[in-house]
């Protein structure tokens, strides 16, 4: 399996889910606001500005489709959790997510992405329960490996699988700032999509 950079092209944007193209195979990535999602997709195609890295979470709900050469898809889910984003547009985005997760017969896995940081929040756990409960198959991704510190690491890959109800080496830990774990991420996302 190769891990060169991913060769990702944009090709739209949704706020609904309903009207993406068809695609043979599609992945799809998810995670709360700030976690380090864009930065992550840029990492993986070694392109700085594919995904928009913003400072202000939760600015961006929209849905961000790109596509490998072979028609493939990566989708890119917007970040959940903002807590400026009022109640009723949170509701009608879960809404709208778990529809997508439900009904999209191309997505063949849903990367759920972590703050490596921080360790799953309540509201990562509920995605993770809910993944589960619906036998949606995932990948949870640790991201910003780089943020904990050398002498804290083993002991905190052990804590946030232990939150995350899943074995340390279930977890793939990337740094999309250093480069940690993007050419295994590469290999599993080629892995679902070749
Ligand atoms: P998104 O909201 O999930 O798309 O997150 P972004 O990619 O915009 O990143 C949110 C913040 O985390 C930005 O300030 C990034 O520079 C920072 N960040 C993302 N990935 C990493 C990483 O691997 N290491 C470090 N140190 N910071 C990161």
């Amino acid at each position: 399996m190769t891990a060169s950079p991913l060769p990702i092209e944009f090709v739209t944007s949704a706020i609904d889910a309903k009207v993406l193209p068809p695609s043979p195979a599609e992945v799809a990535f998810v995670g709360r606001s700030n976690v380090g999602k864009s930065s992550l997709i840029n990492a993986l195609a070694n392109r700085k500005q594919l995904a928009r890295v913003s400072n202000t979470p939760g600015r961006t709900q929209l849905i961000n489709m790109f596509a490998l050469p072979n028609g493939s898809t990566l989708v890119d889910l917007p970040g959940y959790g903002y807590a400026a984003v009022p109640g009723r547009v949170k509701q009608g985005w879960q809404k709208m997510i778990e529809g997508y997760l439900i009904e999209r017969e191309e997505l063949v896995n849903v990367f759920v992405l972590i703050d490596g940081e921080i360790g799953p929040t309540k509201l990562d756990v509920q995605m993770l329960d809910w993944l589960r409960a619906n036998g949606i198959a995932h990948t949870v991704v640790a991201t910003k490996h780089d943020k904990v510190k050398s002498a804290k690491r083993q002991t905190r890959k052990k804590d946030l699988a232990a939150g995350c109800m899943l074995e340390p080496g279930d977890i793939v830990w990337v740094s999309a700032s250093k480069g940690v774990g993007i050419e295994m991420l590469r290999s599993l996302v080629l892995g679902h999509l070749n």
